[in-house]
């Protein structure tokens, strides 16, 4: 952590204790270069991730909408429910990990598209076949209807 007084990085941290009933660490630092003292905290971040659509819209990311999406894609198929969940919550956790708030569209379909061709190939055909056609609409609500599955299947 840099030293605010004289911009020296090679300062050191001389207590750690809980703060903000233990939602954050409170760090008392020492800097060896001008002797001066400062605080920081250390928080969770979650981050609230943006979809960036190709239209350059801005939508709030939502978990509800791409559980639906994945798991109409995966219906009538024999895959335990754990197993989807765990493979949201690792797209999720991809997406948040990309370093950038903002997660264009077309990026998120991709990583469901690799995720789905890992777990299962028929919900990957029908996932990938609506995405397809889903490009120029590029919104994930019409994406959602579009993904019932056919009749013969129901
Ligand atoms: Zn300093």
């Amino acid at each position: 952590m840099r030293c605010p007084f004289c911009g020296n990085v090679d300062t050191q941290v001389k207590d750690s204790r809980p703060a903000e009933d233990h939602a954050a660490i409170r760090r008392r630092r020492f800097c060896p270069g001008c002797g001066g003292r400062f605080t920081t905290y250390e928080r969770v971040q979650l981050r609230d991730l943006v979809v960036i659509k190709t239209s350059g819209k801005r939508e709030e990311f939502d978990r509800g909408k791409l559980e639906r999406s994945i798991r109409i894609s995966m219906q009538k198929r024999p895959i335990e429910p754990e197993r989807i969940d765990q493979m949201i919550s690792g797209i999720v956790r991809r997406l948040e990990s990309m370093g950038d708030t903002d997660v264009p569209s077309k990026k998120i379909g991709e990583i469901v598209m690799e995720s789905l061709a890992r777990i299962d190939t028929v919900a990957y055909v029908r996932f990938a076949s609506v995405y397809k056609n889903f490009q120029a609409a590029d919104d994930f609500e019409s994406f959602v209807h579009e993904l019932r599955p056919p009749a013969s299947e129901q």
